[in-house]
């Protein structure tokens, strides 16, 4: 396994609309497999392909230690009732905000042997999946902030975007020690 690059904002690849998958090829498996290993590294709960500069419909997810590979993943059903809360993004480093999102969706995908499955999440994996979903179709969560938060969030990544040259965030040694580490203990 690798850890692969993150793409952060400012690259085009994350306004991008993703491609169905038909079929689940070794190649996509090992990449099933690469996004689990930079998610965890990076501490993330989620990670959409465009993140890593791929247009495959497919996101991961590890909410709860439920370990979810989503291949074309649709939201089916979603609760009007909505809840408040606060996000952030790995292709967003240092920026959080506050979004309302569905309390609960009903997804359907295709699991990493390419045969359909539904998973329903509520709360924080209902959060999680509508996330990545959004991912998918070349949406951000700071789309849903306020002009006023928008635009306070705008200028903070000004600066944070410095860091990342080419608008690629590379993992760095100590953030990948500590997942080694985290994993030893589990
Ligand atoms: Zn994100």
């Amino acid at each position: 396994m690798s850890l692969l690059e993150i793409r952060v904002l400012g690259d085009p690849v994350l306004r991008q609309e993703t491609n169905v998958v038909t079929e689940v090829t070794p190649e996509l498996r090992r990449l099933v497999d690469d996004m689990f290993e930079t998610m965890y590294a990076a501490k993330g709960i989620g990670l959409a392909a465009p993140q890593i500069g791929r247009l495959e419909r497919l996101s991961v997810v590890d909410v709860d230690e439920q370990r979810l590979v989503l291949f074309n993943p649709e939201i089916i059903e979603s609760d009007p009732k909505r809840i408040k809360g606060e996000e952030g993004c790995l292709s967003i480093p240092e920026i959080y905000g506050d979004v309302e999102r569905s309390a609960r969706v009903l997804v359907r995908a295709m699991d990493i042997d390419g045969k359909a499955y539904e998973v329903e999440g509520r709360d924080l994996l209902s959060r999680c999946l509508q996330h990545e979903i959004d991912h998918l179709h070349g949406r951000l969560f700071i789309d849903y902030l306020s002009a006023l938060k928008r635009r306070a969030a705008t200028s903070k990544w000004a600066k944070e975007k410095e860091k990342y040259p080419g608008n690629i965030r590379r993992l760095t040694a100590s953030e990948v020690a500590a997942h080694h580490h985290r994993d030893e203990e589990l």
